[in-house]
Parts: C-alpha cells; sequence; structure tokens
C-alpha cells in the first residue's frame, strides 16, 4: 500500500508535464465537443462516434500507444485522469474512446510490424474506430467458455459465431475478435484477430436499444464463415486470453475514474439544485436530511477515487492490479446512481 501513496494525496501534482497537457487537452475536447451536446445525443438515441473521431485534433486518440509509435505514451494514472475529465461531460463518450484506445493500445503492443504500419496510423487519426469483441449472447464473464470458433484453413482463418455488447459496433472500423481454436484446449485455445469491418462474413447488428449510453454504440456483431488472412491474427493461442484479462483490467480502472467523473458531474448539478429549489421559504439544500445526502455522496465519491487511482499506480508499476481494479470497480456503480 505504502508504494501507491505517493498519488492518493494530489493525482495531478505527481503527473509529468505532459500528462497535465493531455488532462487540459481532455477538458478542452470535453467542452467544445461533448458537454454541449451529450443530453441531445442521448434522447436521439445517436451514436459518438463521429465525436471520437475528433478526439484525434486533441492528441487523445492512443494514449497509452507507445510514442515512439506516435501515441501519447501515457502512465494508466494519467489516462485514468484524462477519462475522468471526458465522463464530467458524458460518461459514454469517455467509455467509447476507451474500448478504441484499448485497442490501440493491443495493436501498439502485441501486433506484428506490417499491422502496425498498417493500422497505428488510421487509429491515432481517428480514420479507423476498433471495437472489443469477447463477449458472446451466451458468454459474459465466464470469458474463457467463449464459443466463437476459429479454424485454420490454409493461409487463412475462417471465424465462426457471434459477439455481443460490442461497444463502437455501430460505426466501428476495425473489430478485435477473441475466438476459439481448440475447444479442448480450453483458454490456452483462445486467440485474438483483426477483422476489417468490410470483411465478407461479418455483419452487425442494430444498435442495442438501452435504458441510456446510446453514445457506445453498441451493437453486436456475426461472423458467418468470416475470413481472416493469416497475417490478421494479432495474440496467438495461449497469449490473447491473457491480454483479454489484462485489458479488462484497465477497463475496470478506467471505468472506475470515469465513474468519478460522472459523479463529480452529478454531485454539482444536484448542489446547484438544491440551491435554487425552493421549501417551505428556504433552499431544499439548507434542510440537514438533504445535506447529508449530498456529504455520503461526495464521501463516497472520494474513497472511489482512491481506490481508483491506487489500482492505476498499481497498474504502472507493473503490478498484478486485478485486485485492486475489480475492488475500484465494484465501489462505483452504486454511488454514481446515487448521484442521480
Ligand atoms: C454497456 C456495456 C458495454 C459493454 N461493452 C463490451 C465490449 O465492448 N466488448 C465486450 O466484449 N463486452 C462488452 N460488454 C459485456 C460485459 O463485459 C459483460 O456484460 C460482462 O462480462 C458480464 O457478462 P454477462 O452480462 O453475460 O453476465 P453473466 O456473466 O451472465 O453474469 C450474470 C450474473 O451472474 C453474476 N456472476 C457471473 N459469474 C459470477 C461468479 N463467478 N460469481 C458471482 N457472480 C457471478 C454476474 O455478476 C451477473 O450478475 C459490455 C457490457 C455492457 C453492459
Amino acid at each position: 500500500m505504502a508504494a501507491h501513496t505517493d498519488v492518493l494525496v494530489d493525482v495531478d501534482e505527481v503527473l509529468a508535464p505532459d500528462a497535465k497537457q493531455a488532462i487540459n487537452a481532455a477538458r478542452t475536447f470535453r467542452d467544445a465537443h461533448i458537454t454541449p451536446f451529450a443530453d441531445g445525443i442521448e434522447l436521439r438515441r445517436e451514436t459518438a462516434i463521429s465525436t471520437l473521431r475528433l478526439a484525434s485534433q486533441y492528441g487523445l486518440l492512443g494514449l497509452q500507444v507507445a510514442t515512439t509509435h506516435g501515441g501519447g505514451g501515457l502512465s494508466a494514472v494519467a489516462t485514468a485522469r484524462v477519462y475522468e475529465e471526458i465522463a464530467e461531460g458524458c460518461l459514454p463518450h469517455a467509455f467509447s474512446l476507451e474500448v478504441h484506445n484499448n485497442i490501440a493500445s493491443l495493436v501498439s503492443r502485441h501486433a506484428t510490424r506490417a499491422q502496425q504500419d498498417r493500422w497505428l496510423p488510421r487509429l491515432l487519426s481517428g480514420d479507423a474506430v476498433a471495437a472489443f469483441c469477447l463477449t458472446e449472447p451466451s458468454v459474459g464473464s465466464d470469458a474463457a467458455a467463449i464459443q466463437c470458433a476459429a479454424d485454420h484453413s490454409e493461409n487463412d482463418w475462417v471465424l465462426n459465431g457471434e459477439k455481443a455488447w460490442v461497444t463502437n459496433a455501430a460505426g466501428a472500423d476495425l473489430f478485435a475478435v477473441w475466438a476459439q481454436t481448440d475447444v479442448a484446449a480450453g483458454w490456452r485455445g483462445i486467440a485474438a484477430f483483426l477483422v476489417e469491418r468490410e470483411a465478407k462474413g461479418l455483419t452487425v447488428t442494430d444498435p442495442y436499444q438501452l435504458m441510456g449510453g446510446h453514445a457506445m454504440g453498441t451493437a453486436g456483431i456475426l461472423l458467418r464463415d468470416c475470413r481472416v488472412r493469416a497475417d490478421g491474427l494479432i495474440s496467438p493461442p495461449g497469449e490473447a486470453f491473457k491480454v483479454a484479462m489484462q485489458g479488462i483490467t484497465s477497463a475496470r480502472i478506467f471505468v472506475s475514474a470515469q465513474c468519478c467523473g460522472i459523479l463529480k458531474a452529478g454531485l454539482e448539478r444536484a448542489i446547484s439544485y438544491a440551491s435554487e429549489r425552493k421549501a417551505f421559504g428556504r433552499p431544499v439544500g439548507s434542510f440537514q436530511g438533504l445535506q447529508w445526502e449530498l456529504v455520503n455522496v461526495a464521501t463516497q465519491r472520494e474513497a472511489a477515487r482512491l481506490l481508483a487511482y491506487r489500482a492505476a499506480a498499481a497498474a504502472d508499476k507493473n503490478l498484478s492490479a486485478t485486485v485492486e481494479a475489480a475492488q475500484a470497480k465494484k465501489l462505483q456503480p452504486p454511488q454514481r446512481l446515487a448521484a442521480w
């Protein structure tokens, strides 16, 4: 625990100048392109893919991609701060950006040189938007049990199956698809592939109609005899499942930070409304009963934020942050709901 305390006092204080610059860019991007439009996008059930592409102009695509590959080279702590700022305007926008950036990092860390040359410039410029496809209609938490099949055929792989809950699917150009090459091998048989939207045999379903979060463009994808060239393999059997789990740990950390961002916005809105709204001749915020509610949420947010950045700091130290990330995410959702 002592090793992580440096980020617990004031996260921004320990960040390098390039990280602070990225956080400022995130605020500028949010205020110009997200906050003013987020409610309308949700009401009209639109996606935020075009906004996501614009993020490249603010240097927000490829946040953790190595600087040698043209990315931001940011730490997990700095990246979490960027997402926290963006989520203050709209959490689904932040999540959509996060999924794209996670795939860009995957390409930067695990792809072949040819794949990097082909995809990184497009992913960093916003010309291509990426999606992460692990979950299936009948398999979620138990990800080692995925049924989407990858069969080797001459120089190609042939994918057959269905993926569900694919964030960004509505407009994504590139899908990172996890599929099983050898059922008997269990998680060790799972490999990951880069599949283009135009690939024959890949179909994107209509976007899901949800209670909220339509900006994420979440949909399913169907793979029917979808041929992927051998060089579309991005992570081989034995590695790909671990890569997916690492990605999920990162995602948990970043979602935790995003929840802190939206909670801050919710609290500010609630406090402002409680000061305006009057009952019995007084602002309702002057009643102690309501003050307690707000104080509880504010205190819980501080606690949640500590857990989120503790997990990010653990990831930056290359420690296994699995437990820290899970604890951080576990604390978040009820607190986020409490603000609304
Ligand atoms: C908005 C949104 C966006 C998403 N985006 C993506 C994406 O981009 N890519 C992607 O691949 N997936 C995505 N997902 C899917 C997400 O990762 C899954 O929802 C998650 O893995 C849980 O799977 P499930 O919904 O099938 O629930 P299940 O695994 O079926 O779980 C059902 C219930 O059982 C409980 N449960 C399961 N296992 C255990 C256990 N071992 N112990 C105790 N309780 C357990 C769960 O907590 C849950 O309450 C997204 C989901 C949502 C809601």
